[in-house]
């Protein structure tokens, strides 16, 4: 029978169903930071028991780090309270840690691929809900919560709900200057925030195909804010050029057999799926959101919507949200002067995003009434930025040019925004307070967007800059 690569992947890891109708699956690998671990590496102690496989888990410090002075110790305490307990918990239970120290360092969903540790056939588990990132590899990949990643620490194990599939299948090429970010949030805002509940998202069709990695990466990233459990890739030649010769990939022959069982994960022609959705790549513009959820968006030369435009428990939705981000029923986003500009987050702060920024701001300069800020998702990723001198591009342009980390994402760290501030962002989320100010606001766009927005002091089109791709 022919079968998706989520089906072969759950098999292929199955323990045994649960009387609950739940499956136990076991986890390849379990990647760990210091936000969701302290609790549950407590409660391991707390009944006496040990990390299952230390050698599956690997961890990492990004989300409260600083990014503009990473010494030691930080100068916020609770920061470097985290950090400490993240490397006692590590040592003890002789888990290998990427911290500032090894040059591998980053947010967890940059280094896991980077390392070469994700990789195709896998189940992944990560305490952030941003673990779909990983599917990129035709990974099975979830985010979960602090009691389960005590579960995941002393069984391997996870009990999952079966899950759906939905093939979503773009096809066509992308128009100038529109890039996976519109793709996803375009995704998104189709079939709604929740309309991926109780399914994994297969992205498929010529679009995805000629993606590259970090494309895909940026796709699968924001599949958790569609509402599915994950999201995932069909591994194939792309996935295998990346991942050759990386840290922990199998070398030598091994890469090649494993290249072989990878293909053979993928989903067969012919496979059934719950679900498929069409979209024609060449009708995405560039995206921007306007509201208080990624699926709250608009392209950019469109008109937000108002109220009354929309059916029932949708419409208070829309009410609120251009309230909140102190919006006209039907005004335009272009144009919204903007106070802040970032490019970071697991989502689009990749070499690739940085490259794109870039082009855009290279030779220009950021606008007076803007801070802007460049956070690279992984110490590699910045070394081979400044390797490229996109640092002094940046630089030149009056960004700031940070140490990697999750930043601005979600401000556990110093970067936040201030009161009302307006942020134009490369990240993933724009709820409310999720930038650091309660009423702060974000918009979010692809780097290049950003970065044009930067320069402008207002959200602009990017197919108006010469160099936008
Ligand atoms: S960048 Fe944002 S979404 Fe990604 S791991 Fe960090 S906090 Fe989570």
């Amino acid at each position: 029978m022919p079968s998706t690569l989520l089906k072969k992947v759950w098999d292929a890891h199955t323990v045994r169903r649960l009387a609950n109708g739940q499956t136990q699956l076991f986890v390849g690998l379990h990647l760990i930071h210091e936000v969701t671990t302290p609790q549950a590496f407590d409660m391991l102690r707390a009944r006496g028991w040990t990390v299952r496989y230390p050698d599956r888990t690997i961890a990492t410090v990004d989300h409260i780090v600083p990014t503009r002075d990473q010494r030691r110790p930080f100068l916020d305490v609770m920061a470097e309270d985290m950090f400490a307990a993240l490397e006692r918990n590590c040592r003890e239970a002789g888990v290998r840690l990427f911290d500032m120290s090894t040059g591998a360092q980053g947010i967890v969903h940059v280094i896991g691929p980077e390392l070469g540790l994700t990789q195709p056939g896998m189940t992944i588990a990560c305490g952030d809900s941003h673990t779909s990132t990983h599917g990129a590899f035709g990974a099975v990949a979830f985010g979960i919560g602090t009691s389960q990643v005590r579960d995941v620490l002393a069984s391997q194990c996870l009990a999952m709900d079966p899950l759906k599939v939905r093939r979503i299948r773009v096809t066509g090429r992308l128009g100038r200057g529109v890039y996976a970010k519109d793709v996803i949030l375009e995704i998104i805002r189709r079939l709604g925030v929740n309309g991926g509940v109780g399914y994994a998202y297969e992205y498929a069709g010529d679009t995805i195909e000629r993606m590259s990695m970090d494309e895909r990466m940026t796709i699968c990233n924001m599949s958790i804010e569609g509402g599915a459990r994950a999201g995932y890739v069909n591994p194939d030649q792309v996935t295998f050029d990346y991942l050759r010769g990386r840290r922990f990939a199998p070398q030598g022959e091994d890469f090649d057999s494993a290249c072989a069982w990878w293909s053979s994960m993928a989903s067969d022609p012919g496979a059934s799926y719950d679900h498929e959705v069409e979209i024609d790549a060449a009708s995405i513009r560039p995206t921007v959101t306007w509201g208080i959820n990624p699926g709250q968006s608009v392209y950019v030369d469109e008109s937000l919507p108002t109220p009354k435009d929309v059916e029932g428990a949708d419409r208070a939705a829309v009410g609120e949200a251009l309230d909140f981000m102190g919006f006209a029923p039907g005004s335009h986003i272009r144009g919204t002067r903007i106070d802040v500009a970032f490019v970071g987050s697991c989502t689009n702060a990749r070499l690739s995003d940085l490259r794109e920024a870039a082009r855009v701001v290279r030779g220009r300069h950021v606008a007076p009434h803007v801070r802007a800020m460049v956070v690279p998702g992984s110490q590699p990723i910045r070394l081979a930025a400044e390797r490229e001198g996109l640092d002094r591009i940046f630089i030149e342009a009056g960004f700031d040019w940070r140490g990697a980390g999750c930043s601005m994402c979600l401000a556990m760290n110093p970067d936040k925004l201030e009161g009302r501030e307006v942020c134009a962002s490369s990240s993933n989320r724009n709820f409310k307070g999720r930038q650091g100010s309660p009423t702060g606001r974000t918009l979010l766009m692809s780097p290049a967007m950003v970065a044009a927005a930067a320069v402008a002091g207002e959200v602009v089109d990017v197919r108006d800059f010469a160099d936008g791709n």
